[in-house]
């Protein structure tokens, strides 16, 4: 019996480490092709996508009966459009995402895609149309070629390098001690914090869904990598329907649409500068705050150019 329940344990600790973390879901769907509460309604269809709109509407979700999470939250984004969730730790920012990719069904309310609720299509085919960059990408004790391939086995390794070259992490491979078939992971090669998203950029573009959802780092970048790797991430979303968890003042600015959850709920909705204009508003709070870390980290990075 300890053997047969030995492994089952395990997979159900990844499994809800990664349910919390919103770290690679894609992959531990591949990993792990069995859920417990959500199944296909039977004789359901695939999803067809057109232009990938998503719908929310009046959604309401709990993790447990007695603690809401989300309280009817409705918003569209258009085929194509790139909104922004802002707000603070505990808010609801990742569930939302969480509930988009079918992790859990809501309590009430209604998710669609294309005019169609994702509790009917199969969830193969939902997954497939939505690609993640998760603020941490679990990489594969392989190769870096696997690491990025992964995303479409069996795509061309032609493919595989114009993936990794629009994520701007093709030069960097090749000078790996083994180029593409370097090891890399816990047992290889070790990839920074930037490496890492771009691996994570890569394997979406391969993938190149309808909809990506990008969980930006909070911190674990440098500003100078940073701003290196926004080129790539604006390749992964362009022509795409994206929801965005931002944490950057340049993301925020450019979304067609910024929701500001706070405790499950939608309190503030615009475009950045209609939110900066409302006086005593969350949003505009929220950004002279970071407009003064940005400061003090800019002051910060002079005085130790200057020395
Ligand atoms: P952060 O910015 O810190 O990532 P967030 O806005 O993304 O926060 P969520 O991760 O969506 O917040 O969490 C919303 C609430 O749901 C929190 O109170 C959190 O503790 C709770 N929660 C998240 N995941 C689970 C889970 N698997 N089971 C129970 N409660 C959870």
């Amino acid at each position: 019996l300890m053997d047969l329940y030995m492994p089952l344990n395990w997979f159900g600790t990844y499994y809800r480490a990664i349910q919390k973390n919103f770290v690679d879901m894609e992959n531990m769907f591949e990993l792990l092709r069995e859920d417990e509460e959500i199944v296909d309604a039977p004789g359901c269809a695939p999803l067809l996508t057109a232009g990938g709109a998503i719908e929310f509407s009046n959604v309401t979700f709990g993790y447990t009966p007695d603690k809401l999470v989300l309280r009817n939250v409705s918003f569209t984004v258009p085929a194509g459009k790139t909104i922004a969730i802002v707000g603070p730790s505990g808010a609801g920012k990742s569930t939302i995402m969480r509930l988009l990719f079918r992790f859990y069904d809501v309590q009430s309310g209604s998710i669609s895609i294309d005019g169609q609720n994702i509790k009917l299509v199969q969830q193969q085919s939902l997954r497939k149309a939505i690609g993640v960059v998760p603020q941490d990408t679990v990489l594969f004790n392989n190769t870096i070629y696997y690491n990025i391939e992964y995303a479409k086995i069996g795509a061309s390794a032609d493919a595989v390098y114009e993936a990794a070259r629009s994520a701007d992490i093709h030069e960097r491979i090749l000078s790996f001690p083994d180029r593409y078939e370097t090891k890399v992971g816990e047992r290889g090669l070790r990839l920074s914090g930037g490496e890492k998203q771009r691996v994570a950029i890569a394997r979406t573009l391969l993938k190149a869904p309808i909809i990506v959802l990008l969980d930006e780092a909070t911190s674990a970048l440098d500003t100078h990598t940073e701003r290196n790797i926004q080129a790539a991430l604006a390749r992964v979303c362009a022509n795409r329907t994206t929801i965005i968890v931002a944490h950057r003042l340049s993301t925020i600015i450019h979304a067609d649409e910024i929701l500001v959850l706070k405790e499950g709920t939608i309190v503030e909705r615009g475009r950045h500068e209609e939110l900066l204009q409302r006086d005593g508003g969350i949003y505009a709070d929220m950004w002279q705050q970071q407009l003064k870390n940005l400061d003090a980290e800019q002051n910060a990075n002079d005085s130790s150019e200057s020395i």
